[in-house]
């Protein structure tokens, strides 16, 4: 079959879906791509309310710096993104304790100078691996095609890459053992608070190949997004409408219709059913199984159990964050676990962009990594349990702002909640989970393949994992295996 015949449909408008159909339509794949909710995005998307725009979940852009993915991803389509570079990624708090991240480790350095050695392992082996991971990721292997480009790029790296694996066994907790720092309770929290916002779980599980990269994001570079982050999504939504596709909104897919390992097309509520050659299902593989059919996996058989997040949009007068470049901050508790409330992530919309909130305001978002069973186990006893539960987190939540910043409360002009029962309606998320896999293993990883020959999985539930330069990589190779099954 040519390219051009070839039929595609993309359930849903999440950034590894949008970045998958825009990948494909620009090689002259016939793609349409049907979305829910009336806006894209998904965990990366922007909404309004009350005159604000907020960011729902992901707010700081990454990626984007030379040779990143979405660097890589912009130049291909043609779009210029809309960026700018944020001085400070972001400032880390706990108890007296300010730092800030960005490009250069000084701060660091200054407050725990027996880190030297730690960090500078750490850049090694993040540069090999932007280099490796550079046009993509063959992995997890899917035959001898990817073992070949594993090959080429291990030995083009070596002896890199045989360093490499000294560290793919090893969890990041072990690694900060090698260099001493293990007993250094203020350091293993600061590396655990950014552990858990990047690769959702603390540096005893973390692993430690996943965590250089994850622990290099502030100094590859962040940068802020015009708009709010929903931009990024609605300017690939526009690349497939150039390439010929179509999105259409307001669409939710209730079943996939297969024929033993075939998927012949999908079923949507609204009573439309599309036939399609490929599907590409940017679901979570809970959420995939319910449109198929199946019963999900009974929660709490991982290893390392998964999140949801617990969420607070406010509206604040201007003047609460005043150094200028300083958006994003990052505040943990005294003592005790970082997730349920003990660490949270705030971000506030640039003073300087007016399209974000009335004058003399910003949009703010704070997150928080909760368990959802709780949540729904909670709503199921009654709305008024669950109520409390929310009231309960709204209150830890702005307790820690104000520990940090006692002028918060005064500022704090509105406030919008959402809990993993919200995001479950919100992004179709099956139990609220979001923020893709626990990072624990570069083993046990989840391939875009699924049961059928023709329907492949994107976004943060498969290899690599979450952000949006993480579900891009993955978007990659699931447009490669696709592509793969047609002889491209
Ligand atoms: C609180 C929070 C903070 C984060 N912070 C950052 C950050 O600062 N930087 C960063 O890079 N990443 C961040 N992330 C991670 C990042 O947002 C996600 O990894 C990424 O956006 C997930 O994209 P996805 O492709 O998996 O799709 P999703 O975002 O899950 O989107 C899936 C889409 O599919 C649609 N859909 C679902 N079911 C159906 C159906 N049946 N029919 C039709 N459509 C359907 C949904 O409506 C949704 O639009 C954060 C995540 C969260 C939750």
């Amino acid at each position: 079959m040519d390219i051009q015949d070839l039929h595609c449909i993309v359930v849903g408008a999440g950034t590894g879906g949008l970045a998958a159909g825009a990948l494909l339509a620009r090689k002259g794949v016939q793609v349409t791509l049907l979305e829910s909710q009336g806006y894209p995005g998904g965990c990366a998307g922007t909404f309004t309310s009350g005159g604000y725009r907020f960011d729902a979940g992901a707010t700081l852009g990454c990626g984007f710096h030379k040779g990143g993915p979405m660097e890589v991803l912009g130049r291909e389509l043609g779009i210029s993104w809309p960026i700018k570079p944020e001085p400070v990624a972001w400032q880390y708090r706990h108890r007296d304790l300010s730092i800030d991240l960005g490009g250069s480790r000084k701060e660091i350095l200054e407050r725990f100078p027996r880190s030297a050695s730690f960090w500078k392992e750490q850049s090694m082996l993040a540069e090999l691996l932007w280099k490796l991971s550079y046009g993509g990721l063959s992995w997890p292997v899917a035959g001898p095609r990817d073992l070949a480009i594993l090959a080429r790029k291990a030995i083009s790296e070596f002896p890199g890459t045989a360093r490499l694996l000294k560290f793919a066994a090893k969890t990041a907790y072990e690694w900060l053992a090698d260099h001493g720092l293990d007993a250094d309770d203020e350091f293993v929290r600061f590396i655990d608070a950014q552990l858990l916002v990047s690769v959702q779980t603390t540096s005893r599980h973390a692993n430690a190949v996943n965590a250089a990269i994850a622990l290099d994001l502030p100094v590859s570079g962040s940068y802020r997004v015009d708009g709010g982050i929903g931009a990024i999504s609605g300017m690939l939504a526009d690349s497939i409408e150039r390439d010929g596709g179509a999105v259409l909104y307001g669409k939710k897919v209730i079943r996939i219709d297969s024929i033993r390992k075939e998927v012949l097309g999908v079923e949507t509520e609204d009573g439309d059913a599309l036939a399609a050659d490929l599907v590409i299902a940017n679901l979570t593989p809970d959420s995939l199984a319910i449109l198929d059919g199946r019963t999900p996996a009974p929660a709490g058989v991982e290893v390392t159990p998964r999140w949801g997040a617990f969420t607070l949009y406010l509206g604040i007068d201007s003047s609460l964050f005043e150094q200028p470049g300083l958006n994003h901050m990052q505040i943990t508790a005294g003592e005790g676990e970082l997730g349920e409330c003990g660490s949270i992530f705030v971000s506030t919309s640039p003073v300087d962009d007016p399209s974000r909130a009335p004058e003399g305001f910003r949009a703010v978002t704070i997150s928080t990594h909760t368990r959802p069973e709780p949540w729904f186990e909670a709503l199921a006893r009654g709305r008024q349990h669950y109520l409390e539960l929310k009231e309960l987190y709204t209150r830890r939540i702005l307790d820690l702002l104000a520990e940090q910043i006692p002028e918060a409360p005064q500022a704090i002009r509105s406030v919008i909640a959402a809990t993993p029962v919200t995001w479950e309606s919100w992004t179709g998320r099956h139990h609220g989970y979001v923020g893709g896999y626990g990072q624990t293993s570069l083993f046990e990883v989840r391939s875009p393949s699924t049961a059928y020959d023709n329907l492949f999985l994107v976004g943060d539930s498969i290899f690599p994992g979450q952000s949006l330069p993480g579900v891009v990589t993955g978007a990659r190779r699931c447009v490669e295996l696709a592509l793969r099954r047609y002889g491209k």
